[in-house]
């Protein structure tokens, strides 16, 4: 059977778990090189970046990781995990590598205070069955995209509180690159697990045989 890895350092492990398990598919963490060569597909958590980079080195998988990624394997990053994907970053603390693999410019913690943590209804590209719940967090945004990135969503005007989100509006907050998939929030938290399963679906149509 297919088996979707979760990397299991820090961040949320558990609601990706939960949300991939939703989906259909067989869930294992991920922690060890062996453990990351045996999956099919590998899930970057949301959670704190700056540590999952160091822990990535600590672990010794990072080089793996980013061999993995440019020999095909399917990755789904959020938050966190988006700004791990990549290929640059800003605002990020001083030494801060990501893996890279997705040609676009991320802006770290790009909402600044006031909008520090919100919710918001996303009509996302490709998806069926309206809107997309994200939940952002700390998250960071998409300044720039290659040609090769498909844009899946933007941050719209409004959050569904009713705040203005100003500059933010119309930013990038998922997008997909070959078999690398991203987004700048939090779908493992809604309980709607329509981002999971279309990896999960991708992951089996990609499988390593
Ligand atoms: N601000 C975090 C970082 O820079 C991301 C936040 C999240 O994953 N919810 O890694």
């Amino acid at each position: 059977t297919t088996t979707i890895g979760v990397l299991a350092l820090q961040g949320d492990v558990r609601e990706h778990t939960r949300a991939l398990e939703g989906a259909g598919a067989r869930v294992v963490p991920v922690r060890r090189r062996a453990e990351l060569e045996a999956v099919d597909g590998l899930v970057l958590p949301g959670g704190e970046s700056t540590t999952m980079d160091k822990l990535l080195r600590v672990f010794e998988l990072r080089d793996p990781l980013c061999a993995a990624i440019a020999d095909g394997l399917p990755v789904y990053g959020s938050c966190a995990g988006m700004i791990l994907l990549a290929d640059r970053i800003t605002g990020g603390i001083e030494g801060q590598q990501t893996l890279g693999g997705m040609d676009v410019t991320v802006q770290r913690n790009a909402f600044g205070r006031q909008v520090d943590s919100f919710e918001a209804d996303l009509p996302m590209q490709g998806f069926e069955g309206g809107p997309m719940r994200a939940v952002f967090i700390r998250a960071p945004w998409i300044t720039e995209a290659g040609p090769g990135v498909e844009v899946l969503a933007r941050i719209p005007e409004r959050s569904t509180a009713g705040e203005g989100l100003g500059e933010a509006a119309g930013k990038i907050v998922a997008a997909r690159s070959g078999r690398l998939l991203a987004t700048a929030f939090h779908p493992e938290v809604t309980g709607d697990w329509r981002v999971h399963a279309q990896f999960v679906r991708e992951v089996n149509a990609t499988r390593r045989s």
